[in-house]
């Protein structure tokens, strides 16, 4: 009996590595689709900032133009007053200048401050271009690192898989059988250790009589209140 629950172990032993690392496993392609979405995301802005560059670069010239032709209609007023007719003239058009200086020092700082908004605006999309770039660099190296990791995890998975069919055939079919309806039932670990006299499995504290049968070695032995194989460590 001890010798068959040695081999018992050994296969609930592998099958815990097989566990893990079929965990692991469904866990890659998660990981690149979640730098696949980044990519996404930093695409989507990139995308989003375009036409907000492009309409604020329309609305800046057009008040750079609006800017120029009114510092035109000044100089042609200042080349009118020079000769001016009559005093008159002369204090209307002086009146129209100093209007239109306030009007073009207004305009001249509104463009100013629309340059400075644009300014601004190519420096958030060029960052975010560069954002853009890193996320694509970090999908493609990651996928590549993850997809080999995968590949990894296949082959040993393989491995590990022939090593429990082996120590399989050194359990009695009965006891491998009960293991197996135990391992479909509560896909997990179906057999565990005792420590400190209670299950590892379920926690509960185990019967003084249960803790006398493991250390007697010859049945196998459950836990009364989850039905998993026993085993004391050695
Ligand atoms: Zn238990």
């Amino acid at each position: 009996m001890s010798g068959h629950l040695k081999a018992l172990r050994k296969v609930a032993e592998l099958d815990s590595q097989i566990l893990e690392l079929n965990r692991k496993q469904k866990h890659i392609p998660e990981l690149i689709q979640q730098k696949r979405d980044e990519v996404q995301q930093a695409t989507e802005q990139l995308t989003d900032k375009e036409p907000k560059l492009r309409n604020l670069r329309v609305k800046t010239e057009l008040q750079e133009k609006e800017f120029q032709a009114a510092e035109q209609t000044a100089i042609k007023l200042r080349e009118q007053i020079n000769r001016a007719k009559s005093n008159k003239e002369f204090q209307a058009l002086q009146h129209e200048i100093l209007s239109r200086e306030a009007d073009n020092t207004r305009l001249e700082d509104a463009v100013l401050a629309q340059m400075q908004k644009l300014d601004q605006q190519a420096q958030e999309r060029e960052a975010l271009g560069e954002k853009e770039k890193r996320a694509r660099t970090e999908l493609a190296s990651e996928q590549t690192r993850l997809e080999a990791e995968l590949k990894r995890a296949k082959a040993e998975i393989e491995r590990l898989r022939q090593q429990r069919a082996d120590a399989g055939k050194d359990v009695p079919p009965d006891i491998f059988d009960k293991y197996e309806r135990l391992i479909a039932r509560r896909g997990q670990t179906a057999m565990v250790a005792v420590v400190n006299g209670s299950c590892q499995g379920c926690f509960m504290t185990l019967r003084a009589e249960t803790i006398a049968q493991l250390k007697k070695r010859t049945d196998l032995v459950t836990c009364h209140s989850c039905g998993r194989i026993l085993y004391l460590e050695e």
